[in-house]
């Protein structure tokens, strides 16, 4: 199975790419998790990277181009893969799409989760994320059992430098601007699949789930 999980800043593309990875066994490729542990490490593309993720604008698309390219060469994505945050715009999918033909790995679905405006906010200034594992949470609709600690390994929680009001606000500007017109871009090649993003964690998943059934 090799799947695009698109949809703007909030929509549940991680909460519903950990799900996908427990139920198929394909890894999930989030670029922001992979830039966020540049920066972590301090590497020459992690200090670049830094002032876009905070700003809330993209980096250039070769930096997450490559780092993307590389990772799907890695073995564990001969079985399938998830990606989460990739692409962002048309080039990237248009490079996206050169590599997946070399490397004879064609894309099954591209599922676009849909969610209004009000609700991304609100799901994006309740975001926590565990710092050890990397699990998502939200204060509200995903709470964990004991505030402020990670269910699955006691790890802490946090909160995203760029889940800031003012920095959310630029994030969902540049998503309508730059990722948006992916939609029609994967339409076009017969892959776009439409989910309602709005429903509990658990229906999104039940929708992806039977969609990718019958595909
Ligand atoms: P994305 O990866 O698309 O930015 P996340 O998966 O991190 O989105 O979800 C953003 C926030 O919204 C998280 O706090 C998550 O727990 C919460 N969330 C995800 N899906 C839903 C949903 N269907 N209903 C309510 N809250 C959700
Ligand atoms: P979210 O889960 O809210 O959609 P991500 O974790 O995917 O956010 O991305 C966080 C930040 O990392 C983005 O605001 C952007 O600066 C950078 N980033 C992640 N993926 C990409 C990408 N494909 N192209 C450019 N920048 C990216
Ligand atoms: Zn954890």
């Amino acid at each position: 199975m090799r799947l695009i999980l698109l949809g703007p800043p909030g929509a549940g593309k991680g909460t519903q790419a950990a799900q996908l990875v427990e139920r198929y066994g394909i890894p999930q490729i989030s670029t922001g998790d992979m830039l966020r542990a540049a920066v972590r490490a301090q590497t020459p593309m992690g200090l670049e990277a830094k002032a876009c993720m905070d700003a809330g604008a993209l980096v250039t698309d070769a930096v997450v181009v490559g780092i993307v390219r590389e990772r799907l060469q890695q073995q564990d994505c001969a079985q399938g893969f998830i990606l989460d945050g990739f692409p962002r715009t048309i080039p990237q999918a248009e490079a996206l799409k050169g590599t997946l033909t070399a490397l004879e790995m064609p894309l099954d679905a591209v599922v676009s989760l849909q969610v209004e405006t009000n609700a991304l906010v609100e799901r994006l200034t309740g975001r926590r994320t565990c710092r050890n594992c990397g699990r998502g949470y939200h204060i509200r609709f995903d709470a964990p059992a004991k505030e402020g600690v990670c269910d699955a390994c006691a790890g802490d929680l946090f909160q995203r430098d760029d889940d800031q009001a003012e920095t959310i606000r630029h994030r969902l500007e540049v998503y309508h601007q730059q990722t948006a017109p992916l939609e029609d871009f994967y339409q076009a090649e017969s892959l776009l699949k439409k989910v309602d993003g709005m429903a509990p964690i658990a229906v999104v998943q039940q929708q992806i789930t039977a969609l990718l059934q019958v595909i």
